[in-house]
C-alpha cells in the first residue's frame, strides 16, 4: 500500500538544494517504484497538480504530475525546448502553503523524462502541464515559485 509522505515547508535546506539525477540502471528497484506510488498518492491527497522529491526530502530528481490523463511519475525530467512567448499565471506550492502569487513561465515546453520501466519519453506541453512541469522542475534545482512570483498572496 503507498504512503502518504510528510511534506516538508519552506524554510528547508533540503528545499534549496540541487538534487541529483538518479542512475538510469537502477530504475526498475522497488525502492524508486514504491517512491513514485507514494509521491503521487501524497500530491492526490493533498489536492496538488504537482510534487517534486525534495518536497518529501529527498534530493533526487523525481517528480509526480497530475495531468488529464492520469498522475504520471518522471524521473530525471528535462525540458528541453522553450517557447518565446511567456505568459503570467497564479501558483501555489503544497511546501508553502497558503501563499499564492503570479509567475511569468514559458507557454510551451518540450520535455523528456525516464518512466517507471526505464523508458525515455519525449512529450511537448503547453498551459497548465507546461506551468507545473516548469514549477516542478525548478524544485530540483532549489528554486521555489516565490523566488519568481509577484502579487504575492498569504493568507
Ligand atoms: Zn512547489
Amino acid at each position: 500500500m503507498p504512503l502518504l509522505l510528510t511534506i516538508i515547508t519552506d524554510p528547508n535546506p533540503v528545499l534549496r538544494k540541487k538534487s541529483r539525477k538518479l542512475d538510469p540502471k537502477k530504475l526498475k528497484t522497488r525502492q524508486i517504484q514504491e517512491l513514485c506510488e507514494d509521491m503521487v498518492l501524497t500530491m492526490l491527497k493533498k489536492d496538488g497538480v504537482g510534487l517534486a522529491a525534495p518536497q518529501i526530502g529527498k534530493n533526487i530528481r523525481v517528480i509526480t504530475v497530475n495531468t488529464k490523463d492520469g498522475a504520471i511519475c518522471m524521473i530525471n525530467p528535462e525540458i528541453t525546448k522553450r517557447s518565446w512567448l511567456k505568459e503570467w499565471g497564479a501558483e501555489g506550492c503544497l511546501s508553502i502553503p497558503g501563499v499564492f502569487g503570479q509567475v511569468r513561465r514559458h507557454k510551451k515546453v518540450d520535455y523528456s523524462y525516464i518512466d517507471g520501466s526505464g523508458k525515455t519519453i519525449k512529450m511537448s506541453a503547453a498551459g497548465l502541464l507546461a506551468r507545473v512541469l516548469q514549477h516542478e522542475i525548478d524544485h530540483l534545482d532549489g528554486i521555489l515559485f516565490t523566488d519568481k512570483a509577484r502579487d504575492i498572496i498569504r493568507n
